[in-house]
């Protein structure tokens, strides 16, 4: 079965195990990244792009578009400092042999993701790599740091997280910053199905900024002594 042949809604009802969220609505607004682990994805849609890549051990970087080139040295020095302080920080170890396809316009983006246009980018777990929309108009936007980030955490975080802490953690190492009100009266159940079964860019949003409340609010009380 090709991407293509499968519905933006069934595909992500069939990955419950993922993470998905988020990318907040950050001053630049607009594009959200979702962060998927997945199952594999039938991401056999890319070889259709003529693809150019670039690897330095543990990131290999498919580009297609040439605008996209010029960003290289600054999407590998995302990368490695990522890497370097999600170690330090956390404690996290990044997979070796990442692999991360800029896509050179929305088409082939939504066809190997099954993803809207405001969903910057996404992770997979399982096969290790990242799909995102152009350098270009990340950075136009002011998020290509951020959504590398944001993913590469989704790649790094430890087994066991709800999908809402995976998608609040991830912002917040991420550096973004919800620009929309966290939901009120949710579930963490209620919340889990939010971000994976997302309708439209506001949902989305809510959501994430939710995730990100919340688990804000999580690791601060991590820090604190408890009671006996
Ligand atoms: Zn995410």
């Amino acid at each position: 079965m090709t991407q293509q042949s499968i519905s933006f809604k069934q595909n992500l009802k069939g990955y419950r195990a993922s993470i998905l969220t988020p990318y907040s609505y950050m001053k630049q607004p607009i594009l959200i990244s979702v962060c998927i682990g997945v199952i594999a994805l039938c991401l056999s849609m890319a070889s259709a792009q003529d693809w150019r890549e670039v690897s330095d051990g543990t990131f290999t970087v498919f580009t297609a578009a040439q605008a996209d080139d010029e960003h290289l040295s600054e999407i590998f020095k995302i990368l490695r400092e990522a890497k370097l302080e999600l170690r330090r920080t956390w404690g996290l170890a990044i997979p070796k042999d990442i692999q991360i396809y800029v896509h050179p316009n929305i088409e082939s983006y939504s066809e190997a993701t099954g993803l809207p246009w405001y969903v910057a980018a996404i992770a997979n777990r399982e096969d290790l790599r990242i799909d995102m929309q152009r350098a270009k108009v990340l950075l136009e936007r002011q998020s290509l740091e951020k959504t590398l980030r944001h993913e590469l955490f989704h790649l790094a975080q430890e087994d066991g997280l709800e999908r809402w802490q995976a998608e609040g953690w991830a912002m917040i190492f991420a550096g973004e910053q919800p620009l929309v009100k966290a939901l009120d009266g949710v579930s963490g159940e209620e919340l889990n199905q939010m971000l994976e079964g997302f309708v439209d860019r506001e949902g989305l949003a809510r959501a994430n900024a939710t995730a990100f409340v919340w688990m804000q609010r999580e690791l601060s009380t991590q820090v604190e002594p408890t009671e006996p």
